[in-house]
């Protein structure tokens, strides 16, 4: 486009009866003005619509319908029948008010007058309508048709004055979109500015390349979103949605795999040798064989680590799956190439337990170092010292091996286990900071979460996955019971019988008002009831975020020794703990668990091989929990109680809790556009194949969307 401006009149009049506003636009630049260009949007408007998060013209495009309603059945009055809603067309005939005495109600009574007869139209407590109708206006009503008392008359749900004959009303005829308000922005106002914007929009460049519209037989981004506001049929709104989804999933992946491309190509990673000895000592030490699953992900992660592009996976199976042997395979096949490994775990208990088991099984193999906040100064100075200068070669810790000063003489592989526990910046910080010369670590997330596969392109779709399906072999489900309020004493009875045979318990009461020292103080008076009752003859004791963090081991190891029976916890029960000695989870208040925690916890047994069991006390349940409590009953997979509470939930919320800095998509909803995300991936990783790094001409205004749309949210994938 040139410097030339466009004259480009927005809205005709129709609205108000001001004279019409003639505004100048660039195109594209169009977008960037501000709303209060447009009729009807006095300051006093413009400030409620900045309120509410529309302040550009762009703002407005993007501001999708939720919904449609469809009032393309428009009725002469005389075939209007009792009880059914149509819209009409007509000439007012005559205007009249009445309050009616005992229930002070206002009624406003219009005649209205089409080719074909009359009908009264009415409207309830809306007075101020006597200065707006006039006899000779020519309106557009929806309504109903509801003669009453003997009274012909029409109940109007929504009307508006007409100014062209022709034309289409549009708020009471043909496909009405409906957009999501408020009682400051009504949809109304919001479909009177939108319909001012169709010269904009039918002028909207498009990011998507020409040659792909055509391959795919995609309509033009301007005929799309023209289409999603001012649709003729539902099926064309439908179509035009499933185009807007698709460009933005496909902006969506095209971001994730070019910051994926550029990761890769900015630095190298060392490429690791074949196993040597070491690798197979671990391997054949193992005292159980691996299964299967293992030993496919380990065949994928060997793939990685033996090639000079730096590993960035996610390892993710089901709690109790087995993923720490084959993180801890990769670290010593990091340590035989004389390289260094960092385990990380989000809480010192996991840690601790890391070490106990990389001990167990990696021993003398090579040299591990615990590093987490419990260090003296002395000892943590120490421990540095050693990691720094190389002696160390496997260093396990908490977020206290992510300071700065924390250096290594050659860091070849960082696993973060539980990593949505860790901040993106923070790990990504550790990346960064151990690069040297253009080599960087290669990098293990390992979650033990199940990601539905739609979601996990999402989140993250700049890793690649691997997956550990199911839990060796010798596992029995866990039998998961749901105990009324009047079956509490037989519960406990069972759970009697349990620690009677040596078995442990672990009983979790629900976070509080999001108060940490009112659920602390729950969790004490909860393991003071079970100790003073039921479980007066067991060793209880209780662990919870207000206790000191020794204090906290303290206990958490007592239970992993067996010197206590119950171990009573608020929901911050240590991610990942392995007692297979403990068979039975109590979960209090379980409707106020959310469905993957649910999962999470009832994994913390069930790890030996000893039956064991899931009881949940839940109280007021409400759809939502029932929905929850009624799938952790019904299954113990994992990745199959991910896609319901994708269900239940919505990828809002499964995202927003997963970790910050998740890119917010306006059209698409993962769980519906489970198809068009696959083919999005599939586009972009075409278009990167053909443009690596995005640098055709051809692709520019792609790149530039996409950095528009989603430069934000994915700014620390984008900026690296
Ligand atoms: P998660 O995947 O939840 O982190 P872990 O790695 O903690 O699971 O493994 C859970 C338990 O299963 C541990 O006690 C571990 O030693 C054991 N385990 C792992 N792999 C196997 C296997 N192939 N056969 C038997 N037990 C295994
Ligand atoms: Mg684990």
């Amino acid at each position: 486009m040139t410097g030339q401006q466009l004259p480009l009149r927005f809205g005709g009049g129709r609205y108000d009866q001001r004279p019409p506003v003639t505004r100048l636009f660039y195109d594209p630049a169009a977008v960037a003005l501000p709303l209060s260009g447009l009729q009807r949007v006095t300051p006093n408007v413009a400030r409620r619509l900045t309120a509410f998060g529309l302040t550009t013209v762009g703002d407005l495009i993007e501001h999708f319908p939720r919904r449609y309603e469809d009032f393309r059945d428009r009725k002469a009055i005389r075939d209007l029948k009792v009880g059914e809603e149509a819209t009409i067309r007509g000439e007012i005939v005559r205007v009249r008010a009445e309050r009616t005495a005992r229930r002070r109600v206002d009624i406003v009574r219009v005649l209205l007058r089409d080719d074909t007869g009359a009908v009264e139209a009415v409207w309830f407590n809306q007075k101020y309508l006597t200065k707006v109708l006039c006899e000779g206006m020519k309106l557009s009503l929806r309504g109903t048709f509801r003669p009453q008392s003997g009274r012909q008359q029409f109940v109007v749900r929504g009307h508006e004055i007409l100014e062209e004959e022709d034309g289409e009303g549009v708020h009471t005829e043909g496909v009405v979109p409906v957009y999501p308000a408020s009682e400051q922005v009504s949809a109304k106002l919001l479909r009177a500015l939108v319909h001012q914007l169709v010269p904009v929009m039918r002028r909207l460049p498009d990011p998507l390349p020409a040659g792909l519209l055509a391959r795919e037989r995609l309509p033009g981004r301007a005929a799309a979103v023209t289409a999603v506001h001012l649709p003729r049929t539902l099926a064309e709104a439908k179509l035009a949605r499933e185009r807007l989804v698709l460009e933005e999933l496909l902006l969506m992946q095209v971001g994730l795999l070019l910051h994926k491309q550029e990761q890769q190509q900015r630095v190298h990673a060392s490429a690791l040798p074949e196993p040597g000895d070491l690798a197979h000592a671990f391997l054949d030490g193992l005292p159980f064989e691996l299964t299967p699953h293992q030993l496919a992900s380990l065949d994928e992660l060997e793939g990685d680590l033996r090639r000079d592009v730096p590993m960035r996976r996610l390892l993710q199976g089901d709690v109790g799956s087995g993923k720490t042997v084959v993180a801890l395979y990769c670290l010593v096949r990091a340590a035989e190439a004389g390289l260094q490994g960092v385990l990380l775990a989000p809480t010192e208990t996991l840690a601790a337990q890391h070490a106990e088991t990389a001990a167990r099984l990696v021993g003398p193999l090579a040299s591990a170092e615990l590093v987490t906040s419990t260090l003296t100064a002395k000892e943590r100075r120490e421990a540095l010292a050693r990691i720094e200068c190389g002696e160390t070669r496997l260093a396990i810790g908490t977020h206290a091996l992510l300071q700065e000063d924390v250096r290594f003489a050659a860091l070849g592989l960082l696993v973060v286990d539980e990593q949505h526990r860790f901040g993106v910046e923070q790990r990504d910080a550790l990346v960064r900071r151990t690069e040297r010369d253009g080599v960087a670590p290669h990098v293990l997330h390992m979650t033990a979460t199940p990601i539905p596969r739609t979601l996990a392109l999402t989140v993250f779709g700049d890793l690649d996955l691997t997956t550990i399906t199911g839990v060796p072999s010798g596992r029995q489900p866990v039998v998961t019971r749901l105990v009324d309020e009047d079956k509490r004493e037989t519960g406990y009875d069972f759970v009697r019988k349990q620690i009677a045979k040596g078995r442990q318990v672990y009983v979790v009461c629900p976070a509080i008002d999001e108060s940490e020292s009112i659920s602390a103080a729950t969790a004490v008076a909860e393991a003071e009831r079970l100790q003073a009752g039921p479980f007066r003859d067991a060793r209880v004791a209780v662990a919870h975020g207000q206790l000191k963090s020794a204090d906290r081991d303290d206990v958490m190891r007592s239970f992993k020794t067996g010197d206590l029976d119950v171990l009573v916890a608020t929901s911050l029960i240590e991610v990942g703990i392995d007692v297979p000695n403990a068979t039975v989870m109590i979960v209090e208040g379980a409707e106020r668990f959310g469905l993957a925690q649910l999962h999470q916890l009832r994994g913390r047994v069930g790890r030996g091989s000893e039956k064991s069991y899931c009881l949940l006390f839940a109280t007021a349940e409400t759809g939502a929990s029932q929905a929850r409590l009624e799938a952790l009953l019904e299954t113990n997979d994992g990745f199959e109680l991910a896609d319901r509470d994708l269900e239940i939930r919505g990828e809002g919320q499964v995202m927003g809790s997963r970790q910050a800095g998740v890119p917010d998509l306006k059209l698409a909803r993962l769980a519906r556009d489970r198809a068009a995300l696959l083919r999005a991936r599939k586009l972009a990783a075409g278009i990167l194949a053909d443009d690596p790094g995005l640098r055709s001409p051809v692709n520019a205004p792609l790149q530039d969307a996409m950095r528009a749309a989603f430069g934000g949210e994915l700014g620390w994938l984008l900026k690296a």
